[in-house]
């Protein structure tokens, strides 16, 4: 080996050595794309999925591919002991009772949050005295909603449906949280993006910067989700799910990344301060 080829090789192992250090600093966990709004997060130490369970695609929306749900009722990997499921609003885009209910029967030790109008479905279906322990309604009043389970510190707040009047009757909650190796993801449901549904929760927003932030894709379509997504949710990234299933062309056109094909991943990077 000539000297030229010993320091090229040796170059060549430094670069592969720090360039596996970095990655491995960088990336605090994974986001794993249901379907819909439905999103699976691993990390190190926990994992926990949003908006798993539905089956009304309203014609145009994307449903969890069979194989993806069996493996989730299963508990395959990657869906093995999930510790937490989070529901932002009853809508039949982001909710099943009998499929929540199918599943905390089966996983023993996995908890749900949910706004009440999703647990009120759930209470209404036989067999759900047996999981109620691990059933927590997320009620926010004025006060943001805060409750620790074991490595997961869970925050929600309530911020309006989308669709204006016909909508003003769900509860749409918007989850943080955020785990012990400080990975922090929040979720924002069907959320409007009117900016006077979000000035009562600065102090929500600034007190914790998130990793990544998970916004309907409406939120990259107007100003006013641009300027939540820049200024005031306070995320090192957003990604936009709800995309429709015919991949509308606007979508092109939008600053920030989109899952919209069911089994896609990506890294959930570290904070930047
Ligand atoms: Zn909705
Ligand atoms: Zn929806």
């Amino acid at each position: 080996m000539t000297k030229n080829v010993a320091l090229f090789a040796l170059a060549c192992v430094w670069m592969s050595i720090t360039s596996f250090v970095d990655a491995h600093d960088d990336e605090k966990g994974s986001a794993r794309f249901l379907a819909n709004a439905g999103v699976l997060i691993t990390t190190d130490q926990a994992k926990f999925m949003f908006d798993p369970f539905f089956h009304n695609d309203y014609g145009r929306f994307t449903t969890v591919p069979e194989q993806t749900r069996s493996a989730i009722f299963k508990g395959t990997p990657p869906y093995n002991n999930i510790d937490a499921i989070f529901i932002t609003h009853a809508h039949e885009d982001h909710f099943n009772a009998p499929d929540a209910l199918q599943y905390l029967t089966k996983h023993k030790q996995t908890h749900l949050y949910a706004p009440k109008q999703a647990v009120v479905l759930l209470s209404d279906l036989d067999g759900f005295a047996m999981i109620e322990p691990r059933v927590h309604i997320v009620n926010t009043q004025s006060l943001p909603f805060r409750l620790q389970l074991e490595e997961l510190a869970i925050e929600a707040i309530t911020v309006a449906h989308t669709g204006g009047q016909k909508h003003a009757h769900v509860e749409n909650v918007v989850f943080r949280v955020n785990t012990n190796n400080g990975v922090a993801v929040m979720h924002f449901g069907d959320a409007d993006t009117d900016p006077k549904y979000y000035s009562v929760h600065g102090q929500f927003f600034q007190d914790m910067r998130s990793n990544t932030a998970f916004v309907p894709f409406w939120f990259a379509l107007n100003p006013d989700g641009q300027y939540l997504i820049d200024h005031v949710i306070n995320a090192d990234q957003a990604i936009a799910v709800h995309v429709p299933k015919e991949l509308p062309t606007y979508m092109q056109t939008i600053a920030i990344d989109y899952f919209h094909e069911p089994g896609e991943t990506t890294s959930i990077l570290q904070t930047s301060n």
